[in-house]
């Protein structure tokens, strides 16, 4: 490794913004249109996501039981939708959610991931959700929409209490080993390189989550893209998940929306010349007078 590297990489470990961010207009290369976009759906909203989690703030609270989650094989069919690789269930009644101190019982309906660049072989960006101000490569998403409240999934996305996310983040290092669970997700990346490509296949959405699922962060926030909306119950974990190096960078791999392009939607965030979905994350937003909650002490 030049001197030049080292340099260069330890510039990107102290920014905290490095080149830009997907939907945060407050990053002066963001383009005109995405700045108008946000302007409307950012005002007086207080929820937003997602967050830091300073541990030392997170309360105690016994209400919060494990979650139950009802692990199983089911038909997911999985599309490339420009800015994201989407797992989205066949049947999005399938898989029922409940336990974890939720108020409601809801179902899974979709799953994907937020992921960083490798650059100059590492990567810190990508993941959404921070922990004591760590930030790493990659998150993972399986989102549930409330069953007891909404009679279809479309209706929960933007109606009150709609929806519950969980969130586990994924840290990639050269000196991990391939993580099995994962390589079943990024073959499918594979099979989906553009646009509207899909696929189908069989899994366990929750095969990337631990088997004890007694410790969790819980907070109320939001959507983390547009429309943003503040209906999210989430629960983010604090066991990391570990990818080698190479399999983050095999996320990277896909094309987005050509029309993207034109509205610098991708090139603004970039820190290499590559064209291809990365870098898809939203930066920590205020947590105002939110608490985050635990159910360990
Ligand atoms: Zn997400």
């Amino acid at each position: 490794m030049s001197k030049d590297t080292e340099t260069k990489e330890n510039e990107v470990e102290s920014s905290d913004a490095p080149s830009g961010l997907l939907w945060d207009s407050s990053q002066a290369h963001v383009s005109q249109h995405w700045k108008a976009i946000w302007k409307t759906l950012n005002s007086k909203k207080a929820k937003q996501s997602p967050i830091n989690i300073d541990t030392k703030n997170v309360q105690h609270d016994e209400s919060l039981t494990p979650l139950n989650l009802d692990r199983q094989n089911i038909l997911v069919h999985v599309t490339n939708i420009g800015w994201n690789i989407s797992f989205k269930a066949d049947n999005v009644n399938a898989i029922s959610l409940t336990g974890g101190g939720l108020v409601h019982n809801y179902a899974f309906r979709e799953m994907h991931f937020h992921w960083g660049e490798v650059h100059k072989g590492k990567c810190e960006l990508g993941c959404e959700h921070t922990i004591d101000g760590k930030r790493y490569a990659a998150e993972f998403h399986a989102v549930h929409w409330n069953t007891d409240l909404y009679q279809t999934e479309n209706e929960s996305i933007t109606s009150p209490d709609g929806l519950a996310v969980i969130g586990i983040l994924i840290d990639a290092n050269e000196k991990y080993e391939d993580n099995k669970e994962f390589e079943v997700f990024l073959e499918m990346f594979d099979k989906v390189p553009y646009m509207n490509n899909s696929a189908s296949f069989n899994v366990d959405p929750y095969l990337l989550l631990p088997k004890n699922l007694n410790h969790y962060f819980r907070y109320p926030g939001s959507l983390t893209m547009p429309p943003l909306t503040e209906n999210v119950t989430w629960t983010v974990l604090p066991e990391i998940v570990r990818i080698s190096l190479n399999q983050l960078e095999r996320m990277s791999k896909n094309n987005p929306r050509e029309e993207w392009e034109q509205h610098n939607c991708y090139k603004f965030q970039r820190q290499s010349d590559s064209s291809t979905i990365t870098n898809n994350f939203r930066y920590t937003q205020p947590i105002n007078d939110r608490v985050v909650r635990s159910p360990l002490p």
